[in-house]
């Protein structure tokens, strides 16, 4: 039966009610899935390099790896029929302006690639990268997956999804100019408090600078 990798990133799981309305999404979008496995974890450089070795070179790669850093992952691995491709829709498209509303990242994303989650893009790729984080990390594939994700729900489910709009509002004004970066970044990380209550202060400041950071990118192109 096919498989696919889901690794919820830092924009998702320190924003525990984005993580755990997630969840509950996939699993109702989703009803005949199998899930195996289920790990939350910081990213060795070695494992965000091999996850990430496709993009290698590209303009995007040093902030992605600084990105999967910031924060937590969450790593999983669901099995269906054709669940590389279902599991990528109900994910939406890879920039959270083009990806339909109705998607996961339409609907929590925050800016550009700062979209909540990875799935998969295909099923050679989706066994590759299922055997990288069976073997080079913790997740145990011989775990029950149901059983964490609903203990997962039902411990987060409360907890408020408030700032998504404020802070892609901050991220707009941000890019008109690029300008008082600081600035944005505060407004940004003082959104976060209310959605992060368990996160230090100075990891929602890393995770502000790394949105603002994925900014900066479209900005150094023009
Ligand atoms: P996907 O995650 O949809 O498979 P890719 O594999 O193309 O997308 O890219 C991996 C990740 O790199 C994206 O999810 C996004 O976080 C980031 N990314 C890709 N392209 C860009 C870009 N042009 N600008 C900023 N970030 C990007
Ligand atoms: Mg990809």
């Amino acid at each position: 039966m096919e498989q696919t990798l889901l690794v919820l990133k830092p924009d998702a799981t320190m924003r525990r009610g984005v993580s755990a309305a997630i969840f509950e999404q996939i699993l109702t979008a989703l009803p005949d899935i199998t899930i195996k496995g289920f790990t939350e974890m910081a990213v060795p450089q070695h494992i965000a390099e091999k996850h990430y070795a496709i993009h290698q070179g590209k303009f995007f790669y040093p902030w992605l790896l600084k990105f999967i850093q910031v924060g937590h992952v969450i790593a999983t691995v669901l099995e269906g029929k054709h669940i590389v491709a279902r599991l990528r829709d109900v994910l939406g498209a890879t920039f959270v302006e083009k990806a339909s509303p109705e998607s996961l990242r339409g609907k929590y994303g925050l800016v550009g690639g700062v979209n909540v989650a990875h799935a998969s893009d295909e099923p050679e790729n989706a066994k590759k990268e299922v055997a990288l984080w069976q073997h080079e990390t913790n997740l145990d594939l011989a775990q029950d997956g149901f059983e964490p994700i609903n203990a997962y729900i039902v411990r987060w489910r409360e907890t408020p999804v408030l700032a998504t709009y404020d802070i892609r509002q901050i991220c707009q004004e941000y890019a008109q100019e690029y300008s008082n970066r600081e600035l944005h970044q505060t407004q940004i990380t003082d959104f976060l408090v209310e959605e992060c209550p368990e996160w230090p202060h100075q990891d929602l400041q890393k995770l502000a600078d790394a949105i603002l950071g994925n900014m900066d990118l479209d900005r150094d192109k023009s």
